[in-house]
């Protein structure tokens, strides 16, 4: 058995210990700072003499730390990686703040909770709305307020056993209940705070339907700080750029929409007149085909060209965009012209489309590859 001094004192960030066993990739000590993974909090990472930690894990009371080399002395210094402690402290905690609250608020239990890189999440079995999100956020910030003192009881006998606990636990060996008075009991194995105020905050930021749960994400302590510091910063620079506070920038916002839309409205009609005029200028009323090249023609305005020109005539329209590297081929079907068989040709030029008899489009990564198949169209149109 390692001794589990984080059981002792979850704030030593330092101690000796004495190694009684190397493994193949694993030292096993006669005590430990280092939390092995388990109960949904993840191992503590750290050094012993200065050599990486990079695991942990119990197997039978024995904890093993996984490092890619070994200490020379059988004497060594352990250090844990603090932040990624309090962190996981911080997390966690605010994890049985939250899951005592919504069972006693909303009767809805945890059943499922993960630590990831950014978010946390915990799935809860009921229905919970923005509104309720509300009410549980300054439920739980409630509870860091009153800086409630946790308590900690080890059992190992079921007779004795007479805890309120959230989830049914089978004591079939040595559990430790985690009481918050008032707020939550459940028998847990994790690194907590002494007191909830060490969880600083917490902060939930939405609520998502999973699987049939509610799936809830937030953040506690450091991890809520960092996110208010990112994004403070972010919405500084916003309202660097519009000349807002924090009070007009949404207005500033929908207002420059607004402007962009009318902006892009009065542009599209713009450009729709240049068309118009670039079809104007290159339609050859005397040629059996029609090519018409724009230096700018978004996309979405192929098939107006499509439309002007069959205002004007009935023929095969070979249209090139040099802004997009877009080439089409179209005609109403009343050609023998089959735009698809002619499209086949198109990768040995650099491009990749296709289409059908009536219509077939392609796109080029330059106007010089997306040129040359246009000459190359052009020939077999003049066969
Ligand atoms: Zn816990």
């Amino acid at each position: 058995m390692t001794k589990r001094l984080f059981d002792e004192d979850v704030y030593l960030r330092t101690c000796k210990a004495h190694i009684i066993e190397t493994t193949e990739n694993a030292v096993v000590l006669d005590q430990t700072i280092f939390f092995p993974v388990g109960g949904g909090q993840s191992a503590d990472f750290g050094y012993i003499d200065g050599i990486p930690v990079t695991d942990v894990k119990e197997k039978n009371g024995v904890i093993y730390h996984y490092m890619d080399s070994f200490p020379t002395t059988k004497e060594v210094t352990l250090i844990i990686d603090w932040d990624k402690r309090l962190d996981g402290m911080q997390q966690h905690c605010g994890e049985h703040i939250l899951s005592g609250i919504i069972k006693e608020a909303y009767d809805g239990n945890n059943k499922g909770f993960h630590i990831g890189k950014d978010f946390i999440t915990i799935d809860i079995d009921t229905k919970i709305d923005q509104e309720m999100l509300i009410h549980i956020e300054d439920l739980a910030n409630d509870v860091i307020y009153q800086n409630i003192e946790l308590k900690f009881d080890y059992v190992d006998d079921d007779t004795e056993f007479d805890f309120p606990v959230r989830k049914d636990v089978t004591v079939d060996e040595n559990i430790r209940i985690v009481t918050i008075p008032n707020v939550d009991c459940v028998a847990c194995c994790g690194t907590h705070p002494h007191r909830t105020g060490e969880v600083g905050i917490i902060k939930l930021y939405k609520v998502e339907k999973n699987k049939g749960l509610s799936r809830i994400f937030f953040k506690c302590g450091q991890r809520a700080l960092l996110d208010l510091r990112r994004k403070t910063d972010i919405v500084k620079t916003l309202n660097q750029e519009f000349s807002s506070d924090d009070t007009s920038i949404l207005e500033r916002f929908y207002a420059e929409k607004e402007k962009n839309e009318q902006l892009k409205k009065s542009y599209i009609e713009l450009n729709r007149k240049l068309i118009d005029q670039t079809i104007e200028e290159q339609l050859k009323k005397e040629k059996a085909y029609q090519l018409l090249i724009f230096d700018y023609l978004p996309s979405q305005d192929m098939n107006y060209v499509i439309k002007k020109v069959s205002e004007v005539m009935n023929t095969v329209l070979l249209v090139y965009s040099k802004s997009e590297f877009k080439v089409m081929l179209s005609h109403d079907g009343s050609f023998d012209v089959k735009c698809n068989e002619i499209f086949k040709e198109i990768k040995n030029y650099g491009g990749k489309g296709g289409g059908s008899q009536k219509v077939a489009q392609g796109i080029f990564e330059s106007n010089e590859s997306g040129m040359i198949f246009v000459d190359y169209i052009v020939g077999v149109l003049n066969d």
